[in-house]
Order: C-alpha cells, then sequence, then structure tokens
C-alpha cells in the first residue's frame, strides 16, 4: 500500500490574497488538515471553498497525536499541517509531527508562502543575504536579557518575533545590550491595513516608542542590524587592532575619538568596542 503525504502548508500573514494556488489544491485534496487552532482555519478555509476535516494540533497536544496521525499517513492517507498564519514549524507547532512522520519513511512536502521574517527582511533594507533568526525573546526580563547578551558578537542581522503588549520593554533590552546605535527596522502588521516598515536606530525607535509617538499595538517583526555591521570589515578589524594596542593609555572618551578620526567608525562605535574589550579583559 502506498503510504500518505505530509504537506507543509504556508497560509497568509495577514492579507488573504496571499494564499498561493498550490496551498488551495493541496488543501482541497488532502484526507485532513491539522490545525494549529481549527476555529481560527475554518475561517480561512471557507473563504476559499475548503471542506476538508480539520483535525486539532496544537503546541499542548502535538505530541500525543503525532502516533495517530502518522498511522494514517501510513494507510495512505495524505494530511496538511497549517498554522494560524504564516509558514507552519517556523516559531509554529508541527516540528514534532514533521520528525515522526519523516521517521517513518512518510514523504514531507512543503507547500510554501507567506512567512513574517521573510516578508519583515524582504523590505527592511538591512543585509539580508545572511541574517539570524531568533524568533520569540524569552517573556520573563531576566531570561530575555541573557538570551540577548548571547547575541551580541553575532555579524548577522538579528530576526526576532515580538508581541505588541512586549515591545517596549523588549527595545529596552535590545538598546541595553545590543546598543542603541545599531540600526534596526519595526515591521508591523505586515500586509495587513496598519503596515509599517520602519529603519532607523535602535536608541531613536526606542524614544519614540517611550514618547508615544509610535504604535504600540499588533505583530511585530524586530530586526536588528549585526555587531559592527554598518562599516566596511577592514575599518572594523583596524579599529580593533588599534583598541588591543592601545587599550589603557589614554581615557577611554579620548581613545574612542582619536581611533574614530583614523579609521573611520563612528566614535559611539569604537566606544562600545572598547567597552566590550574591558569586558572581556
Ligand atoms: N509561522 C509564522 C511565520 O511563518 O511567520 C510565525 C508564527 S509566530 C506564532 C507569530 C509571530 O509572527 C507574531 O507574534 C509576530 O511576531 C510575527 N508575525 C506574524 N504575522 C505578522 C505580520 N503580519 N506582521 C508582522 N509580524 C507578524
Amino acid at each position: 500500500m502506498e503510504t500518505g503525504c505530509l504537506y507543509v502548508v504556508a497560509t497568509p500573514i495577514g492579507n488573504l490574497a496571499d494564499i498561493t494556488q498550490r496551498a488551495i489544491e493541496t488543501l482541497r485534496k488532502v484526507d485532513f488538515i491539522a490545525a494549529e487552532d481549527t476555529r481560527h482555519s475554518r475561517k480561512l478555509l471557507a473563504s476559499l471553498a475548503v471542506n476538508t476535516q480539520l483535525i486539532s494540533l496544537h503546541d499542548h497536544n502535538e505530541r500525543s497525536r503525532c502516533a495517530a496521525l502518522v498511522e494514517k499517513m501510513q494507510q495512505g492517507l495524505h494530511i496538511a499541517l497549517v498554522s494560524d498564519a504564516g509558514t507552519p514549524i517556523i516559531s509554529d507547532p508541527g516540528y514534532h509531527l514533521l520528525r515522526a512522520a519523516q521517521d517513518a519513511g512518510i514523504v514531507i512536502s512543503p507547500i510554501p508562502g507567506a512567512s513574517a521574517v521573510v516578508a519583515a527582511l524582504s523590505a527592511s533594507g538591512l543585509p539580508a543575504n545572511r541574517f539570524y533568526f531568533h524568533g520569540f525573546l524569552p517573556v520573563k526580563a531576566a531570561a530575555r536579557r541573557t538570551a540577548l547578551e548571547g547575541l551580541t558578537d553575532i555579524q548577522e542581522t538579528l530576526a526576532f518575533y515580538e508581541s505588541g503588549r512586549r515591545i517596549i520593554a523588549c527595545l529596552q533590552d535590545i538598546h541595553d545590550i545590543l546598543g542603541g546605535d545599531r540600526e534596526m527596522v519595526i515591521a508591523r502588521e505586515l500586509t495587513k491595513v496598519h503596515e509599517t516598515v520602519l529603519r532607523d536606530r535602535v536608541f531613536s525607535v526606542l524614544d519614540s516608542y517611550l514618547a508615544g509617538r509610535l504604535q504600540q499595538r499588533g505583530e511585530f517583526v524586530l530586526l536588528v542590524a549585526g555587531a559592527y555591521k554598518n562599516h566596511s570589515d577592514t575599518d572594523i578589524r583596524q579599529a580593533q587592532i588599534l583598541l588591543e594596542e592601545l587599550g589603557d593609555s589614554l581615557p577611554a572618551g579620548q581613545l574612542a575619538s582619536a581611533i574614530s578620526k583614523a579609521v573611520n567608525v563612528p566614535r559611539k562605535q569604537v566606544y562600545r568596542m572598547l567597552m566590550d574589550l574591558r569586558e572581556r579583559e
């Protein structure tokens, strides 16, 4: 008997017109749709005239449901996995089912489409050839700060998911730990009516939020420039060498000013490098 297939189907992140033709065809032809929130998905499916039976599959029942779903696929039934929005598995449920299906020899087939992180990067103006996707930072402040501390040296653009409820606390920590001078992008409510993509320095974005000039409600992708990425690698390396050689010879501010003039890297950035260096020593 032929086994079924597990289709990983992306759905829109806001604008329903972003559903793909293949997604609609797949959702119609499969035997079951495993959905994160069946009530939520039912609305989307009704708008697409898809009548396929839904099964709930969320973080809390995923492990216990895996075996039964894999058995269905082994019997030849096809299943589509969807989440509430965007691409399943990416900060969404489905990982355990996918692994279990793979281990059982089931074919996994992606039906690609929207994902908030890719949409944000594509419109950001920050380097996007290489990026570091962190997903959600921890909700608790201490754990969030620890997680950010682990990212300070990453040179790729950093990408986070965040909800409006924590946006200011999260920006404050990004400012304090990654540095206020970095460029960042706020990508809010992408593909929806109040879509906003804003690129500015971290300190300036934080100021605007603290002053109530920017909207906190909605869904956010936060992108933050990687460590020391605003200037050429050669300039940064030269600054680093000078700092290592001259580290203790002058007061920090004077040293940062002198090196900044010599190697075309902003004083603030040299100062931050010096502080990093002193901390490491
Ligand atoms: N799997 C989804 C994907 O591929 O984008 C992400 C699911 S995750 C549970 C939901 C988070 O994605 C939101 O809290 C927000 O950070 C981000 N997000 C989803 N839709 C968005 C949108 N339209 N604009 C900005 N961020 C969005």
